[in-house]
């Protein structure tokens, strides 16, 4: 039989396959999944790696064409997700129920169970990742079985951001809450000399959610976005000066497709990620970095950053610096701290790219940066086994639901140091 080969959203990684298998129903699923030897599921395939790569020999699963579950119960304020469903689509029909999600990523077009396979996150420095809105996980195993593992089940830690290891996720249920309100400021130029960690507390949590970009030409931030519920205060924000007019991340480009700013408020899902749910770009002409460290660390990483910066600054579009609350999950990079995360959107230039990720690692390594596991990353195995306190609880698991190493992968074994 002839590979199937499928590239990723940003087209820097082809994923190969003997076939892509896209069932109707879930009793085909269940069966393709029992008689299939090797498997991955591809979500909307925004990562920037070979995590969906399945192992030799092996199929690539789209759950696209299944019926698009999103099953609110409004007295219960949780929504039951299937899992081929993006945040776009789930975030407005919550919305049209009168609730809504805690927080969600820069862009409404990635998958609800992609993303929190990998640890995405939104920014707040009271906002888990987009994992701890997961209330449960239903899975179709390597046997082909449906097995449901709920908050409270000691499995429970293993079983959100998994990588995709554990089988194929067909549906989560999420908590939510009243549907809120937010407007957006933005502001310029704020100086990274003189920034205190107090001040860098204050900045970040000015907000609900707060980004802080910059292209690293010159010291400080470029813009700072500040997401704020209307249902909150708006304090002063004496840090720089209000935006005069839209802004996009990346210097320089049209904000067209940009949610709206300018403290116009609007529906929260209209307003937490950066970019439009109806502007879909079909491909990305870049490459993404991410790395997640304890927040006590966020001044010292700045300023190393910005002691590399002519060496960061020629092949990035922009670098967004974020927050995001500790979790519970075994593999998040955000487990058991409360973290500052810092973005890369680099340019499409692979072989240029990665050695200045490589020293970007160099000069975090003190840090105990924890990679993005959906982005561009060159951490050994030996590295991350010392950043993930649980990850030998999260190989029993993966061993004792898929003794074959069904959805293994050279990444998921890399990551496990296999
Ligand atoms: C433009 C852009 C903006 C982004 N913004 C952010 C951001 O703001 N914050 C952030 O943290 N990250 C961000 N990301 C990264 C992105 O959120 C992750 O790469 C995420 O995993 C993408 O989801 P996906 O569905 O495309 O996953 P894919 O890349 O398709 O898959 C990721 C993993 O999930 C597994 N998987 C997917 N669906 C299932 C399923 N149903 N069952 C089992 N396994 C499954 C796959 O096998 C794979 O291992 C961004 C990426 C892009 C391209």
């Amino acid at each position: 039989m002839s590979d199937v080969t499928v590239t990723n959203w940003a087209g820097n990684i082809t994923y190969t396959a003997e076939e892509l298998l896209r069932p109707r129903s879930p009793r085909a699923l269940g069966a393709l999944v029992a008689g299939s030897a090797r498997l991955r599921v591809l979500g909307s395939g925004h990562s920037f790696n070979e995590i969906a790569q399945p192992g030799a020999g092996g199929v690539l699963l789209s759950l696209a064409d299944l019926p698009s579950v999103v099953d609110v119960d409004t007295a219960a304020r949780t929504v039951r997700v299937g899992g081929g469903v993006r945040y776009a689509e789930l975030a407005r029909r919550v919305h049209a129920r009168g609730l809504a999600l805690p927080n969600l990523a820069s862009l409404p077009h990635i998958s609800v169970a992609g993303s929190v396979a990998t640890g995405t996150h939104g920014s707040g420095v009271g906002n888990g990742s987009l994992a701890s809105a997961v209330r449960e996980v239903e899975l179709i195993t390597a046997d082909g079985s449906a097995l449901t593992i709920a908050r409270g089940d000691g499995r429970f830690g293993g079983a959100v951001t998994s990588l995709g290891a554990l089988g194929v996720v067909t549906s989560l249920t999420l908590g939510l809450e009243p549907a809120y309100e937010v407007e957006q400021h933005v502001f310029t130029e704020m100086p990274l000399a003189g920034l205190d960690t107090a001040t860098f507390e204050a900045v970040m949590a000015s907000a609900y959610s707060v980004s802080l970009f910059t292209d690293w030409r010159a010291p400080g931030f470029r813009q700072v976005w500040l997401k704020r519920r209307t249902d909150q205060p708006l304090p002063e924000f004496p840090y720089a000066e209000p935006a005069l007019d839209r802004m996009h991340p990346v210097p320089g480009m049209p904000a067209v497709n940009c949610t709206e700013q300018s403290g116009v408020p609007g529906p929260w899902h209209e307003r937490l990620p950066h970019f439009r749910a109806d502007f879909v770009p079909s491909s990305g002409a870049e490459l993404q970095s991410e790395y997640l460290m304890p927040r006590e660390h966020a001044l010292a990483a700045l300023h190393a950053m910005d002691a590399i910066r002519e060496v960061v600054a020629p092949v990035l579009q922009t670098c967004e610096i974020r927050t995001v609350a500790a979790d519970a999950q075994w593999l998040s990079p955000s487990y058991g701290r409360d973290t500052v995360a810092a973005h890369f959107t680099w340019v499409e230039d692979t072989a240029a790219v990665l050695p200045v990720v490589r020293e970007l690692e160099r000069t975090l390594a003190p840090f105990a940066a924890r990679p993005h596991w959906g982005k561009v990353f060159t951490t050994p195995s030996a590295e991350l086994r010392a950043l993930y306190p649980r990850l030998d609880d999260f190989r029993s698991l993966a061993r004792a639901l898929d003794p074959e190493g069904k959805f293994g992968n050279g990444f998921v074994r890399g990551v496990l140091g296999e």
